[in-house]
């Protein structure tokens, strides 16, 4: 075991070591993490709704009527009422015929690539995509090519190179809203490559779902996309719905084929009945009460405004997600550090979860935020900013 430590004592001397801090407090714009009452902007739980009391009195009852564990997979006798309905309900809040529940997005991601694509066809991915939909395409055999950042051209050189008569698979798979970076792919544009190269597209909302589109539909909505343009549409449950696991929404046939075929939906056990209950009532919440879309977008207008005003090396991101590119893991987590230190939680992101010489604070908004939470982080890292060396910060901006 002597190279794990040898490789661990690497990490920490690159900055790069990570541990999870423990938080004694449901979710909520000021959690207690290590003992200590902070002021947090680093959740995805955007809609405010991981601690709703409607969310948690549904949990119970959900308890009350199925107990707890689901007791077996999908297709033994796992699959509730709870479940059933849900699924029903995810098909009319995204407008597809079907859709089917997954435990995490992790595994609807590795689950419907390796479904849809396998040995001898191509998945073309951003390259700034979540590492499940990589790992998916890793899992199925594929050929993975990744593509330049919310690039098109480079996506349709890439399928063009080669249009081929051997009818193999091929699919393209994107971040809705980039989880690290909070900009939107280039959908449509997206859309008419894979019209125009008879290839798939399959688009990952985690982060678009809830927060954008009418009732919380998501990028597509934002963008007027449709099931004819996007067939696949993966979403999450753990973020804007905050609760836990994700769906796959689209045809009949795709739905049918992931059931028969994707192994992260086959071979493990279905999630827990009362979290599905919850989920029911968390996206009845999410559809109905657009003010938290709103206070959204009113708490990412005040920030943006007031980081622009201190020179704040700011990305261009219109949703919850505001990235501060610090550059080395050990500038970003000197930020961090700092912020810390007057009372505010903001977490640094650093390679390999974001390319390398681009670490950064990920600075995520919530419904449960108000102006004068977002007022205080402007005025903690206005202080950030003083005492950053010029070079420092000149090299930021
Ligand atoms: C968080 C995330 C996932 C994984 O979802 P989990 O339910 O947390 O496993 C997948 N894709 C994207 C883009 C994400 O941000």
């Amino acid at each position: 075991m002597k190279h794990l430590a040898l490789g661990l004592k690497r990490l920490r001397e690159t900055h790069l070591y990570r541990r999870p801090r423990v938080l004694e407090s449901p979710q909520g714009a000021r959690p207690l993490v290590d003992g200590r009452r902070m002021l947090a902007f680093c959740s995805n739980d955007y809609l405010g709704l991981a601690n709703h009391p409607q969310v948690i009195a549904a949990l119970k009852r959900g308890a009350d009527a199925y107990g707890v564990g689901s007791g077996a997979a999908h297709l033994v006798t796992g699959h509730s009422a709870a479940h059933q309905a849900l699924e029903e309900e995810l098909a009319d809040f995204t407008k597809r015929p079907r859709a089917l529940l997954f435990s995490t997005g992790y595994m609807a991601n590795v689950g419907v690539i390796s479904a849809l694509a396998g040995r001898g066809d191509q998945v073309f991915e951003d390259r700034l995509n979540h590492a499940s939909l990589l790992d998916g395409a890793l899992l199925s055999r594929a050929r993975l090519r990744r593509y330049a950042h919310a690039d098109p051209q480079a996506l349709s050189g890439m399928l063009e190179g080669q249009l081929s008569e051997e009818c193999n698979a091929r699919l393209i798979a994107t971040d809705g809203v980039f989880s690290m970076d909070g900009d939107l792919a280039p959908l449509p544009d997206l859309a008419c490559v894979a019209e125009r190269t008879g290839a798939w597209l399959l688009v990952d909302d985690a982060h678009g779902l809830g927060v954008l589109g009418e009732e919380g539909r998501g990028s597509l909505d934002h963008m007027g996309l449709e099931q004819a343009e996007v067939p696949i549409l993966v979403g999450t449950l753990g973020k804007a719905f905050g609760t836990s696991g994700a769906f796959v929404a689209g045809g009949e046939e795709l739905i049918e084929t992931l059931i028969q075929r994707a192994r992260s939906y086959i071979y493990t056990t279905a999630p827990p009945p009362a979290i599905a209950e919850a989920t029911r009532e968390s996206l009845r919440i999410a559809r109905r009460e657009s003010w938290r879309r709103e206070r959204l977008r009113e708490l990412i207008r005040r920030f943006r405004v007031g980081a622009a005003a201190l020179g704040l090396p700011l990305m261009d991101s219109g949703t919850p997600i505001q990235p501060l590119v610090a550059g080395t893991a050990e500038q970003a987590l000197s930020w961090s550090r700092s912020l810390e230190a007057q009372g505010i939680l903001v977490s640094a992101i650093r390679p390999p979860t974001v390319p390398e010489g681009s670490a950064r604070l990920r600075i995520t908004f919530s419904a449960v935020h108000d102006e004068r939470d977002v007022d205080r982080l402007l005025d903690a890292l206005a202080r950030l900013r003083c005492h950053l060396p010029q070079a420092e910060m000149a090299a930021a901006l």
